[in-house]
């Protein structure tokens, strides 16, 4: 049955990686008969491409009081502190009077989901009675190391000596497998940034409890990729509903009426190179590595130069998304006359495509998925964040990729000569490459069927919204 009555506010947090999981949410819940109102700020708004136009499908955007510039802060100084109190005061402001001025019209919400680190709105949406969702993008397994930190744990998990056993996980974690905000030692120089971080994480996990507050936690992950991790902790009413992908790269048929609106792309806000799939057209099966760091990590100077050092000596293709910030002055004539570099591109159709041999991922959790769904296998290289722990889950747990490694006392530098071993490992005809292909195969089948109309997560996303219109 077809669910009309649901009209879903969804607020996103204005970044990349929190935009196009919403997206595709947004989509899914359409899909099954509800309205969504979708709200991000008017700078993010205007520079997302790819907007799908769908029946059911609004636009609201807000002021953040940075409209035409955005923030353009490092995250780690007091003008990112000054900028989550202006996004909080004015987000919250729009939000209360959004609610109450639906409810006035007739048409009230029947919930808000929003993505993580914004507190202000689940608070705002609390005090007007709305029942509220976190859509939680990244595994469930960093949710939990996140929810034990802050339920007695953060001692365990301080201590740099010990392998980590967390309560319901059997995954034994050792410090470079935790999520870098948790820990003093970060190797990145975020420890303004880290602190504002757990802060929000601490209001918003801390009181999570079924009972107390029954918010639900959407997971962008499926029953089969984290089974022991999404039930660990009783007190969650955690669910899985992903993978968040576009539905044309998961081989999920939606209503036709929405492949002209767009319903089927990827969204961005960096303006994707046109020429990419044409160049893969142009490679042999499984021969090209494709190597990108997501939309935050900005590479040093060093790290480039590592990285084509070892792209110029393994040999294999290559396509190379080298954004903006970062700067690549050697090697590059070289490097041009081997692959193909490029500022941005639409990675779900690289990925999707059948030259890919191997991602080089700072394993963000998109980028993990949409590898997952490609059955494209992955060397990782994560430098901050989930990132750590889902490399942990894609070396160890699902073993899809090969982690490289690096000498703490060279500053998480990761030479040539290891990057290049692992690509061979991944590229290779050896016994461990062969064994990452057939793992991400079936990996890439167990996805495509959670998503499926009697798949996992297809299952839970209605039982969400039947809780849902029952509750509001
Ligand atoms: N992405 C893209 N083109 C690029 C690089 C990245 O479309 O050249 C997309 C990618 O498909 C993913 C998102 O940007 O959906 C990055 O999210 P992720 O969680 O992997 O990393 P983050 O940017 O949050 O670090």
């Amino acid at each position: 049955m077809p669910h009309r009555r649901h009209r879903i506010l969804l607020i996103p947090y204005p970044v990349q990686g929190h935009i196009n999981p919403t997206f595709q949410f947004a989509k899914r819940l359409i899909a099954l008969g509800a309205h969504v109102t979708l709200s991000t700020t008017i700078y993010m708004h205007n520079r997302i491409t790819n907007k799908p136009t769908l029946p059911n499908l609004s636009y609201l955007p807000f002021s953040d009081g940075y409209d035409d510039v955005g923030y353009k802060g490092n995250g780690n100084d007091v003008t990112y502190s000054l900028y989550a109190a202006e996004f909080n005061r004015r987000g919250s402001e729009f939000v209360t009077n959004l609610i109450l001025w639906n409810s006035q019209q007739g048409t009230p919400f029947t919930c808000l989901v929003h993505s993580i680190l914004l507190t202000w709105a689940a608070k705002v949406a609390r005090e007007l009675h709305l029942p509220t969702a976190l859509l939680w993008i990244q595994p469930a397994t960093v949710f939990d190391i996140i929810y034990h930190y802050f339920h007695g744990h953060s001692e365990l998990i301080k201590n740099p000596e010990c392998s980590i056993a967390l309560p319901g996980l059997s995954l034994l974690l050792s410090q470079r497998d935790l999520p870098s905000f948790l820990l003093e030692s970060d190797l990145s120089a975020y420890s303004n940034y880290n602190s504002l971080m757990l802060t929000f994480f601490e209001e918003q996990i801390k009181d999570l409890d079924v009972e107390k507050n029954p918010t639900t936690i959407l997971v962008n992950s499926f029953e089969a990729l984290e089974p022991e991790a999404l039930r660990s902790v009783e007190k969650l009413n955690m669910i899985s509903i992903g993978p968040l992908v576009p539905s044309a790269f998961l081989d999920v048929k939606e209503p036709t009426k929405y492949n002209s609106f767009g319903g089927q792309s990827q969204t961005h806000i960096f303006q994707p190179s046109n020429d990419c799939v044409e160049w893969l057209d142009s490679k042999k099966e499984m021969s090209v590595i494709y190597i990108s760091f997501g939309s935050l990590i900005v590479l040093s100077k060093v790290q480039m130069e590592e990285i084509a050092r070892a792209l110029l000596d393994c040999g294999f293709s290559f396509l190379w998304v080298i954004k903006e910030k970062e700067e690549l002055l050697s090697y590059r004539e070289e490097l041009e006359k081997k692959g193909k570099i490029v500022k941005w591109c639409s990675q779900v159709e690289v990925l999707s495509h059948s030259s890919l041999g191997c991602f080089l991922t700072h394993c963000g959790w998109n980028s993990s998925l949409e590898s997952l769904v490609s059955g494209v296998p992955m060397v990782a290289f994560p430098r901050r964040m989930d990132q750590m722990t889902n490399a942990k889950l894609i070396e160890d747990v699902w073993k899809i990729g090969v982690r490289v490694d690096y000498k703490v006392d060279e500053y998480g530098i990761v030479r040539g000569d290891e990057i290049k071993k692992c690509l061979e490992v991944v590229m290779g005809s050896g016994e461990k490459g062969e064994e990452l292909r057939r793992n991400a195969i079936e990996w890439k089948n167990l996805a495509r069927e959670a998503v499926k109309e009697y798949g996992s997560s297809h299952k839970n996303l209605r039982g969400f919204l039947d809780d849902t219109i029952a509750r509001s």
